[in-house]
């Protein structure tokens, strides 16, 4: 797809993918990341421990919680929240800027609260918001990928009912019905010029 994604006359844009709790958007990252190098994946950084086959660096930048202070106060994060009330996680401003410098459209998979962070501080951004084809789907998903105990779940369910009301803070909203067909629709968005933005 040499031709759609990253051509010279393409406006680098960042564009922020967020949403509900195990609605998927770290697969649709990870599809991003294999289908499509020219899009620039934001690598975070978190204290959370590497679940198995995870990779740091690749999927996050694993820190201890004097390593995120440091970084927190010398004010290195365009966006930094507690997720699930229990790690912090935070994009590093210095590449994401250096990403969009280079004409290379760039992409953050981040929680609701850091999504909001980002449109504080760059306005120009495009807000996409993932959102599952059905409540019921979104049970099935978080109980069935079995990584959080039953009362995490429950405390993940509440937040996602609160999360899902978001969506109309959103520039577009995608239904992730299918991976790939997700993951298509937000490299269209990210590479489409008339996409709208409805703050500029
Ligand atoms: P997990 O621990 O399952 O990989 O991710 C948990 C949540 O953290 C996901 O909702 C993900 O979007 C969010 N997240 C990952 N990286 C960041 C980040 O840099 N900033 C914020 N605010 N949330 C993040």
């Amino acid at each position: 797809d040499e031709e759609r994604d990253g051509g010279p006359q393409a406006a680098a844009r960042l564009v922020v993918l967020a949403g509900p709790t195990a609605v998927g958007k770290g697969t649709v990252a990870a599809y991003i990341r294999r289908h499509h190098p020219n899009v620039w994946l934001s690598v975070s950084m978190t204290t959370r421990q590497p679940r198995a086959g995870e990779v740091d660096g690749v999927h996050y930048h694993f820190v201890d919680d004097e390593e995120f202070d440091r970084l927190q106060e010398a004010g290195e994060f365009l966006e930094w929240a507690v997720v699930h009330g229990r790690a912090r996680y935070g994009t590093p401003r210095g590449p994401v800027e250096r990403a969009l410098a280079q004409g290379r459209p760039a992409l953050l998979e981040i929680d609701l609260a850091g999504a909001r962070q980002v449109r504080e501080a760059m306005s120009e951004a495009f807000f996409v918001f993932l959102t599952p084809p059905s409540w019921e789907d979104l049970v099935d998903r978080l109980i069935g990928r079995g990584t959080e105990t039953e009362e995490e779940q429950q405390v993940r369910l509440a937040t996602a009912r609160t999360e899902l009301a978001a969506a109309t803070e959103f520039d577009a909203q995608i239904i992730n019905d299918e991976v790939s067909r997700a993951g298509e629709e937000l490299v269209s968005l990210m590479f489409d010029p008339r996409s709208p933005s409805p703050r500029t």
